[in-house]
């Protein structure tokens, strides 16, 4: 079994979506405090965090696109274990629309069918080309709305991106959002490495979100299982 880590790192300050509250991560008690408190015997370090449900690689729960979709902690599990394909999109340009024309020549290329109930990830180079450079929260090419409602018509759950928003910034962001909602798919953003996947095959994609109660999300530990 090989695992490919898709996973932003996350540390102090990791950049986050712009409007968004920053990320937090701190020592709350060091080694030293704790092992004073003991005597000397030993001690327990502890850090803490703080950080919104969108923050590093994390898929949208449908609650984030609108009042009536399922929060994160309801979403379902089944979904977060699937079947997934990556297709190379690097050559479109950053903030351009990815198009269902797109889509299926890069699905041709990669030669393996979009799986039934399971994920497309779109390898269009945004994290490698910037992070964490300013241009990561700005520049990045992404689906349109026929490009959504392409996957959805695959039968896919989600798709997911190696960008912090899946459409090009602006309003076909948002559209990509509200199609999400009215299509029943949602998607996972802000993957990393997903060159790794190019020219691998089919894999299985594993990424499990904390259980936030009405949550709109949750970061997650996105890998690729290559069995
Ligand atoms: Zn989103």
């Amino acid at each position: 079994m090989r695992i490919v880590d898709l996973s932003r790192e996350l540390y102090h300050r990791t950049p986050s979506y712009p409007g968004q509250p920053p990320i937090i991560h701190g020592v709350w008690k060091t080694h030293e405090e704790a092992r004073a408190e003991n005597k000397g015997v030993h001690g327990n370090s502890v850090m803490f965090f703080s950080m919104p449900d969108h923050g590093g690689t994390h898929i949208d729960a449908p609650r984030h696109f609108g009042e009536r979709g399922t929060p994160i902690d309801q979403y379902p599990l089944e979904n977060c274990i699937v079947p997934g394909i990556c297709l190379d999109l690097r050559h479109i340009a950053p903030k351009a629309e990815i198009t269902p024309a797109d889509l299926e020549e890069a699905v041709k290329k990669c030669g393996s069918p979009v799986p039934k109930k399971g994920t497309v990830l779109l390898c269009t180079g945004h994290h490698e080309r910037t992070f964490p450079r300013k241009e990561y929260a700005t520049d990045n090419s992404g689906v349109n709305v026929a490009a959504t409602e392409w996957l959805a018509r695959q039968g896919v759950v989600h798709f997911g991106i190696d960008s912090m928003r899946p459409g090009p910034e602006g309003m076909v962001n948002v559209l990509v959002h509200k199609a999400c909602l009215e299509l029943d798919i949602t998607h996972i953003e802000s993957l990393c490495n997903l060159e790794t996947l190019i020219g691998q095959g089919p894999f299985e994609f594993i990424g499990l979100p904390m259980k936030w109660k009405g949550g709109t999300g949750s970061p997650i530990r996105a890998v690729a299982v290559f069995r």
